[in-house]
């Protein structure tokens, strides 16, 4: 197992320093050419066949400007069911490396399609998808890829359960002024941190995820995805009421920066994500989401990720944050709100 981990983080290296070249890619340039062939290349090398079609490429045209979606399936045991979709985008948001946006999530959506196809699939089929245009200036609007892929390419089977992921690399850090005199104490303990929201997207999903082990080498923490708003290309999914988990370490200090490199990610945490991701997928195939009859309250399921994630380092991380614990809504709030202030 420990050897697995090994491999794993070693792959999402190797994806991570050749998708993740000095140039970045931004869209409408060489770099973005480079790594639309590197995306088809390596959707072909996991197993992937293509979602729609007899090429993973699924260009779409707006306001005059060309862009690339990338869609492989990993054909699951019932092919008439709706599929669970990952995804992530591939497009810089400046002609630089962007290893931690979005590098790591694209190598983590590649390495769970490998895990998925050599264990020969789901209940129902897994789409990986590699979405273009995430960033501004597309960022929600027409032009981004998400949107045009779930608006427009989807096949008329929906989708069953979507797993968003963005800024998935790096160790979790607050600026030490904020930690005064507990820096020390709570600062490596905070650097597994790896937040979701969208639990809250289904009534089921508490209890699905609650049965999902969090590996070794991260801590998982779930909010609402309203303290936050939508960052990423889950977006489409939410609105379309498609049940959905975004996975995400946060902003940091190299976010949307030419320092955002290769050499500056954890790619054991990465590992340890990247099963997690895996293992979310694979509890969500084989679970009925049926349409909601009832109002979805995740706060007991968030509660305890908090408990778990910060263990013997609750009290402390709960009076840095300012609330008395992370039972209720309310403390749950304001511990978010004052994560958002430190920056994350
Ligand atoms: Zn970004």
């Amino acid at each position: 197992m420990k050897q697995d981990m090994k491999t794993l983080a070693e792959t999402l290296k190797n994806d991570v320093y050749e998708l993740c070249q000095p140039g970045g890619r931004m869209v409408d340039t060489v770099g973005h050419a480079r790594a639309e062939t590197w995306v088809q290349r390596r959707l072909g090398e996991i197993g992937c066949i293509p979602y729609r079609g007899d090429t993973f490429a699924l260009p779409y045209h707006v306001d005059g400007i060309d862009f690339t979606n990338f869609a492989g399936v990993i054909p699951g045991a019932d092919r008439t069911l709706a599929p669970v979709l990952i995804g992530a985008h591939y497009d810089s948001v400046i002609p630089h490396p962007c290893a931690d946006d979005n590098g790591a999530a694209v190598a983590i959506t590649l390495a769970v399609g490998q895990a998925v196809a050599r264990s020969g699939g789901l209940e129902r089929d897994l789409i990986i998808a590699i979405f273009d245009a995430e960033e501004p200036p597309f960022f929600l609007t027409e032009s981004m890829g998400s949107r045009r892929f779930y608006e427009d390419q989807t096949d008329g089977r929906d989708i069953h359960f979507a797993l968003i992921s963005d800024l998935v690399g790096h160790d979790v850090t607050m600026p030490s002024d904020f930690l005064g005199g507990v820096a020390a104490m709570i600062a490596s303990p905070l650097k597994p941190l790896t937040f979701m929201t969208g639990a809250e997207s289904h009534p089921s999903l508490p209890g699905l995820l609650d049965t999902v082990k969090v590996p070794s080498g991260m801590k998982m923490i779930a909010t609402l995805n309203q303290y936050v708003g939508d960052m990423s290309d889950h977006a489409v999914f939410r609105w379309n009421e498609v049940p959905y988990v975004f996975l995400s370490c946060g902003h940091w200090q190299h976010y949307h920066r030419p320092t955002d490199t290769p050499d500056r990610l954890n790619y054991e945490k990465m590992a340890s994500i990247a099963v997690y991701a895996e293992n979310i997928c694979r509890s969500a195939a084989g679970t009925e989401l049926l349409n909601p009859t009832e109002t979805n309250d995740s706060i007991g399921f968030e509660a305890k990720s908090w408990e778990n994630a910060l263990g013997m380092f609750y009290q402390p991380v709960a009076m840095m944050l300012g609330v008395p614990d992370f039972k209720t809504r309310k403390h749950i709030t304001r511990a978010a709100q004052s994560l958002r202030s430190f920056g994350l």
